[in-house]
């Protein structure tokens, strides 16, 4: 089974600020808009973390090319020093499907911070997740 990108909805970011903070009890909701048509994916990032994977979600063979189109460096640390953990996410509307990159960081027992680092769609022909 191939695994091809399409378009970019977000790229890593060495700077960017973490989405969710559970001990600042922020929201964990995160949004963006579909590429295909527009409308709004809803996400909960505490739920998308705790059902998120390591970059084989889509099968061992396409590990690596997770970890490329990311650019997720030999070290395997997500960009804001976290793990990295992905998630297969689908438009409800036209069923387009995204990978979504977050660094989740844990630095005392309970607490979790997690940054959205990367979106990108899932071209059709891709591997089942
Ligand atoms: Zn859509």
């Amino acid at each position: 089974m191939s695994l091809s990108f399409g378009r970019d909805v977000l790229r890593p970011s060495l700077v960017r600020r973490p989405a969710f903070n559970s001990l600042a009890e922020s929201a964990s909701a995160y949004d963006f808009a579909c590429v295909a048509c527009n409308s709004t994916l809803y996400l909960d990032l505490l739920d998308l973390r705790r059902r998120a994977a390591d970059a084989s979600i889509m099968g061992a063979d396409h590990a690596d090319a997770i970890r490329e189109h990311f650019d997720i460096g030999i070290v395997g640390k997500s960009h804001d020093g976290g793990w990295p953990r992905f998630a297969v996410e689908v438009c409800h509307r036209c069923g387009t499907r995204y990978l979504v990159y977050l660094g989740w960081q844990e630095p005392n027992n309970g607490i979790d911070v997690i940054t959205v680092q990367g979106i990108v769609e899932l071209r059709s022909g891709a591997a089942s997740a």
